[in-house]
């Protein structure tokens, strides 16, 4: 095993110092570095958020690669653990790099502009959480290799938008109760 992988690191030699992490990652699962598997790759490492399929094939297009060809590469990463599948209840899936930059997080989605946003600064939140599966492992013998959590509501912009709303409401019923007096 060993052996291979030396042997892969050599044939590429030359193009290591500007090979994209995902390339790494490819050859550990065994797959070959395909023009559209690395495209995906960089492309959803530089996304801020999880993408749709369509939004990804889009924004691909202009590398000429075939939308069925993006839609085959990003379900045979996803069968590799190289990508992982979110659904966020849009009657859509949606992709990231399973072991990005950013490691384990979790998402908020907004009910308004269904933005999905990658959530930081939860250690303490995570702190629990590993006591709570260390204690389903010690109670009920359950083996708990991870866990995901989706956090719904209203995104920062959404939430100011919606009270300047209510806002704008208030003055207005006031007004009217003024004019009637
Ligand atoms: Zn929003
Ligand atoms: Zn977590």
């Amino acid at each position: 095993m060993p052996k291979l992988r030396n042997t892969i690191s050599h044939m590429s030699n030359g193009t290591d110092d500007t090979e994209p992490p995902i390339a790494g990652q490819l050859r550990s699962a065994g797959l070959r570095a395909t023009r559209a598997r690395i495209a995906i790759g960089e492309a959803l490492t530089e996304a801020d958020a999880p993408m749709g399929l369509a939004d990804l094939a889009t924004l691909l297009e202009h590398q000429q690669l075939p939308r069925s060809t993006v839609f085959r590469a990003v379900s045979e990463l996803t069968t590799a653990g190289i990508l992982n599948r979110y659904e966020f209840e849009e009657g859509f899936a949606r992709y990231e790099i399973a072991n990005g930059a950013r490691g384990h997080h979790h998402h908020f989605i907004c009910r308004e502009c269904r933005g999905v946003l990658d959530l930081d600064g939860l250690g303490e939140l995570e702190r629990h959480m590993g006591r709570a599966e260390a204690s389903i492992e010690t109670t009920h013998g359950h083996v708990v290799e991870g866990h995901r959590l989706d956090l719904f509501g209203l995104c920062s912009r959404c939430a100011s938008d919606a009270k300047k709303a209510q806002d704008r409401n208030a003055g207005r019923n006031s007004d009217k109760r003024g004019n009637r007096q």
